[in-house]
């Protein structure tokens, strides 16, 4: 690997972090060639239920020249959202990732942040930058970029952070070094699988998406079925339990993002609270948290499916 390379890739990571990513890996564009095997099995088993969108693109998925024509490398980088406490009311519960400002603008404004650097340094870079917002397999992207190993729970794991992170990408056409994947360390533990109230994790690092109450809870547009009803321990919005348990998470440190600062008054309200509430007063309540995309009716579908 040329010098060049390897100069611009230390300077890379050097901008990512003065930004505040935890981390960022590279590797070289191209075909995810152990992953489409994978995808395959996934999607026909239907793990993916109604989230059709994962059956489309199949192609660009596994191959970032497809979906980013002309590009070289793939920068993965990670943004922290781990909250200093946990927030709930007696009776809801939230997944951490929506206590504050919706991600997908705080952390594209960061990556425009960081591709604006690169260009007014590196002349006339071109490349792409997601977060949440292409079809690619950013989890399988980070691994190969030594970000962290895929955990029995499907999440990536990093040993000096845990999971709780966005996993972001940009995508350019300058050549980079290289980062290798790392080890994997859930060594025997099976807390996640023991502790999804669902059995969404059907085997090591597969999870039946259409089985997780992330799932129902923001994916699903139609109704809930009747199925686990009382099982979903108060979570009217993502779930972490997977990850709460998760030892590594033990090392999770508090993220220092004004924007994702917890709306209390949104993370407080209780079932009834949510079922009293106008659309109007929802709209006025969630307006820049993830929760917006949930929308009212889904929301009260969310509670309801609580109530016995
Ligand atoms: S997020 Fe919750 S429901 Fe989904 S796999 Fe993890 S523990 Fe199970
Ligand atoms: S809970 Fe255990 S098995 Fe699951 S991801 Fe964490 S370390 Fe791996």
């Amino acid at each position: 690997m040329d010098w060049i390379a390897q100069q611009r890739s230390e300077q890379l990571k050097a901008w990512a972090k003065e930004l505040g990513f935890l981390a960022s890996g590279i590797s070289a564009s191209g075909y995810l060639e152990e992953e489409a095997e994978r995808l395959e099995k996934w999607l026909s088993k239907g793990f993916q239920g109604k989230m059709s969108y994962m059956e489309r693109y199949f192609d660009e998925r596994l191959d970032t020249q497809k979906l980013v024509p002309g590009s070289r490398s793939v920068v993965s980088l990670l943004y922290n959202y781990f909250p200093e406490e946990p927030i709930q009311s007696e009776d809801t519960k939230i997944a951490k990732y929506a206590y504050g400002e919706d991600y997908h603008f705080v952390v594209k404004d960061k990556l425009k942040m960081l591709f604006e650097k690169i260009r007014s340094h590196w002349g006339d870079v071109e490349g792409r930058y997601f977060v949440d917002s292409a079809p690619i397999l950013e989890k399988a992207w980070a691994v190969k970029s030594g970000l962290g190993w895929l955990g029995k729970n499907g999440n990536l794991i990093q040993k000096q952070t845990g999971s709780f992170f966005f996993i972001a990408e940009l995508i350019i056409d300058v050549v980079l070094q290289e980062d290798g994947p790392t080890t994997d360390h859930c060594g025997t533990c099976t807390l996640c699988i023991d502790a999804c109230p669902t059995d969404a994790i059907v085997q090591p690092q597969v999870v039946d998406g259409s089985k997780c109450i992330s799932y129902f809870t923001i994916e699903l547009k139609e109704s809930i079925p009747e199925v686990n009803r009382g099982q979903w321990k108060d979570w009217i919005f993502g779930c972490d339990i997977c990850q709460d348990v998760c030892p590594w998470n033990r090392f999770a440190q508090t993220h220092n993002e004004k924007r994702f600062q917890p709306k209390k008054d949104v993370l407080t309200k209780s079932q009834t609270e949510w079922l009293e509430m106008t659309a109007e007063e929802f709209k006025k309540l969630t307006k820049g948290s993830p929760l917006e995309r949930a929308k009212w009716s889904g929301m009260i579908k969310n509670v309801q499916h609580l109530r016995p």
